[in-house]
């Protein structure tokens, strides 16, 4: 090889090798090209196949991509409701349809009729000794037509036996309540056997109806210190006695009601007895035809502003 041959060709070794330098610089160059290129492909096609994956979704997050203020437009309508509610909630929770209910959880009567009572002459109906399946549901129809309230003061075996009745003089808005277990005169019986009593009478109310009797009429209302003492509720007797039990006559009943009455007058009868419950009708047109109206004893002792104590004996209710 002469001088010129071998100038030749380290020029050629060197001209290949720039060329492949060059060559590798631009295949390196290429790769890292087409490696940018392939990642911003992945990226791009990841981006497309999520977002066909989420348009492809629910309903709600397509209306989400397309329409973002809707979600926000729905809150604000949704938050709006939930507060009317609450406001709505806490008006009739503290307005006097609450304490009603509250008071009588149980009474038609006070719901169903806007009566006025307030400034009115008040009576209270109440019927000891029952239920009686032969009379008392008759008489609850008469009380459920001429819109009546009235107290029920139930012997625990008599309530035992007609649960039915119980519920129905409650559900349609009487005061259940409790006049002992057996009629025992309680100031003749030793001290335990009053307690017992009572509380067997309370408790059979209580499995019936889900709550105590609020009120209590000892039998013959006859009350000593014992009974005071273990009664527990406030003891409700009377003021006018139709001494329904004795005559069994209509005219009888209804002269004696309406000679006693007054004002804030507890009327005594008994459901037990047919002709009792035949003057109930006639005694509740006459005694609204002199200007009186029934009221309920939660109703009674509410507008006369009576705050009843446990142990305590209440005759009337007088303004
Ligand atoms: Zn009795």
């Amino acid at each position: 090889m002469n001088l010129l041959d071998k100038l030749f060709s380290k020029e050629i070794k060197r001209r290949t090798g720039a060329h492949a330098i060059t060559i590798c610089i631009e295949e390196d160059k290429a790769k890292k090209r087409s490696r940018s290129l392939g990642a911003s492909a992945l990226t791009a096609s990841s981006k497309t196949k999520i977002t066909t994956k989420k348009a492809e979704g629910s309903f709600l997050h397509r209306i989400d991509l397309r329409f973002p203020w809707l979600k926000l437009a729905a809150v604000i309508v949704i938050g709006v409701i939930v507060i009317l509610d609450l406001l709505n909630l806490t008006i009739s929770d503290s307005g006097e349809q609450g304490i009603r209910a509250r008071v009588a959880p149980m009474s038609k009567h006070l719901r169903s009729t806007d009566r006025v009572l307030d400034g009115k002459k008040l009576v209270v109906l109440t019927f000891d000794d029952g239920p009686s399946e032969a009379t008392t549901p008759r008489l609850l129809d008469i009380l459920a037509e001429k819109d009546v309230p009235a107290t029920f003061f139930m012997l625990g075996s008599k309530a035992k036996a007609n649960p039915k009745i119980v519920k129905r003089a409650n559900k349609e808005g009487h005061e259940v309540a409790s006049h002992t277990m057996y009629h025992q005169n309680l100031v003749r019986i030793p001290a335990d056997a009053v307690k017992s009593d009572i509380s067997e009478a309370k408790s059979v109310i209580k499995d019936i109806l889900g709550w105590n009797p609020r009120f209590t009429r000892p039998p013959y209302g006859n009350v000593n210190d014992n009974v005071r003492s273990t009664v527990g509720t406030p003891m409700i007797l009377w003021s006018v006695d139709t001494e329904d039990w004795r005559s069994k006559n209509v005219d009888s009943i209804l002269s004696t009601a309406m000679s006693e009455l007054h004002d804030g007058a507890v009327i005594l009868m008994h459901d037990v007895y047919p002709t009792s419950v035949d003057a109930v009708p006639k005694l509740i047109d006459a005694v609204r035809e002199k200007g009186y109206e029934f009221a309920s004893l939660s109703e009674i002792t509410k507008i006369r502003g009576v705050k009843l104590k446990n142990g305590i004996a209440y005759y009337n209710f007088r303004p």
